[in-house]
């Protein structure tokens, strides 16, 4: 009991998907810290504060609560008791996702907020998984579990395609997630994993093998 999991990757790695199979065989807590930064902007533009002051970003967001669930697949997140779990997976909340997670100050802020959340499931003699684009080096880094997933570039944007529908959006995912992947590279760089990050690709794997892979990692 008490087992922390740590993982990151980029969008359309498997990430999301693996790190829910690995919490649900394990009987882990879960921890999507995306939908902590997402429910963040989601908040704040329902504030009506302008997501380009920053000072007056960090100050709304230091008096935010965020109560994200346990469960991996129940989606459901509170922002100020009030759920947002509908509001936050949207292309504009995606676009403008980065202001809000490049602020340094907000950055702090989440981060103290997602070590206690993985503090308490430990010590209530659960664990967690916890994932995101900063889990293995600054939220985690001293997890037991720690791993960074990946996969090649087209893997990534036909997933992402796939979860998002037609082919016809296939174009402005792709613009999407390349726009992403170069907003969040100031937050995070996963070609380099650090020291004792298990690096898993996942181009040639199906969820299935891929959650074998954690799984055993964890178990070892
Ligand atoms: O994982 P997801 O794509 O939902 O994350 C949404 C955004 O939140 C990312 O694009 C990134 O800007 C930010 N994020 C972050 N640090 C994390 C998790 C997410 O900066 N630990």
């Amino acid at each position: 009991a008490g087992l922390v999991i740590a993982m990151d990757g980029p969008a359309g790695s498997g990430k999301s998907t693996v790190a829910k199979r690995v919490s649900d065989t394990l009987g882990l807590d879960y921890l999507d810290t995306g939908s902590m930064y997402r429910a963040a902007t989601v908040r704040l533009q329902e504030l009506g504060i302008d997501l380009h002051n920053s000072d007056a970003c960090t100050a709304a967001v230091g008096k935010m609560r965020f109560a994200p669930a346990h469960d991996p697949y129940s989606g459901q997140i509170l922002v100020d008791g009030k759920d947002v779990q509908s509001l936050i997976r949207t292309e504009e909340v995606s676009a403008v996702v980065s202001f809000v997670a490049t602020n340094l100050a907000i950055r702090k802020i989440m981060v103290a907020a997602q070590q206690q959340i993985i503090s308490d499931s430990v010590s209530q003699g659960r664990g967690i998984v916890a994932e995101g684009r900063d889990i293995t080096t600054v939220v985690a880094p001293e997890a037991p579990v720690r791993v960074v997933v990946t996969a090649s570039p087209e893997t990534r944007l036909a997933r992402r395609a796939g979860e998002l529908g037609t082919s016809a959006q296939a174009e402005s995912v792709r613009d999407a997630v390349l726009r992403r992947d170069r907003d969040d590279a100031t937050v995070a760089q996963f070609e380099e994993p650090a020291e004792g990050v298990v690096l898993l690709d996942t181009t040639d794997l199906s969820i299935e093998e891929a959650t074998a892979e954690i799984v055993k990692l964890a178990i070892v």
